[in-house]
């Protein structure tokens, strides 16, 4: 029995995803999700803990669920699956519908003035644990955050590289502040981040004066999909949709 592997990204591949563009972690994350799922389903499929974490986290999450499409994966989605349809059946013929209302949701009810909500039901059918896709994924953040302050601490080399990438996105950008243990190194982070930001509102104010028909015939240049950074860098990449070995979507 094999539980699935943990992708662990080197320094050179941070530092290679930050010169290709958008978020290095993001990026990175998406190489670890795609192997975690290779993993899962050419080795793990017939070992009954990963179905189970599965079943309990009610299907993988939304944006991982649909990495399962790839060719070959479809034998192995479907003993998965089969489990999870089978779970919710059996929550749904075992759970009864009014279960005992602890005193905090009492309490909390309470005070917003509402009827308090007694419906196990709907507890039960929520997932009971993370998507394990999703635990894995912030074990490979620590793992990319532990890796850049450890560069960090020898040299400012990887800051450097930093200013010069696209950034972290908002999300990243607070997984790696939430692990620096000195003030001095929180800061230069922040600095980075903010060079980063400066350099794009501008591209954006660029952007958005190019707009006006005065100056349309300038034509744009590599503003061009600034906006599009500035949600990605915000809100994050784009959905994964079907998995990116299926060569339906960009890994971008
Ligand atoms: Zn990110
Ligand atoms: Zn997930």
């Amino acid at each position: 029995m094999t539980k699935p592997k943990t992708y662990i990204p080197y320094y050179d591949d941070i530092i290679e995803a930050m010169a290709a563009g958008g978020c290095a972690f993001c990026a990175l994350q998406l190489v670890a999700a795609e192997k975690y799922i290779d993993s899962m389903l050419w080795e793990s499929v017939n070992d009954p803990r990963i179905r189970r974490e599965v079943s309990a986290a009610r299907g993988l999450c939304r944006s991982h669920a649909w990495l399962l499409v790839r060719p070959g994966s479809a034998l192995s989605s479907a003993i998965i699956y089969q489990d999870v349809v089978r779970t919710a059946a059996r929550v749904v013929g075992t759970t009864p519908a009014e279960g005992r209302l602890s005193l905090g949701k009492r309490l909390a009810a309470f005070f917003r003035r509402r009827k308090p909500v007694n419906d196990a039901l709907l507890d039960a059918l929520r997932p009971q644990q993370p998507c394990p896709v999703c635990a894995n994924a912030e074990i490979v953040d620590r793992h990319l955050s532990e890796t850049v302050l450890d560069a960090l601490s020898r040299s400012d080399a990887v800051l450097e590289k930093y200013r010069a990438s696209s950034g972290l996105c908002l999300h990243h950008f607070g997984t790696l502040l939430s692990h620096t243990h000195t003030p001095e190194t929180r800061q230069a982070i922040i600095d980075a981040q903010l060079a980063v930001w400066s350099a794009l509102d501008a591209e954006l104010a660029e952007f958005i004066r190019k707009n006006d028909h005065r100056f349309r015939r300038e034509g744009f240049g590599a503003e061009r999909d600034s906006w599009e950074r500035a949600m990605a860098l915000t809100s994050g990449p784009p959905p994964l949709g079907k998995s990116s070995r299926g060569g339906v979507t960009q890994t971008g």
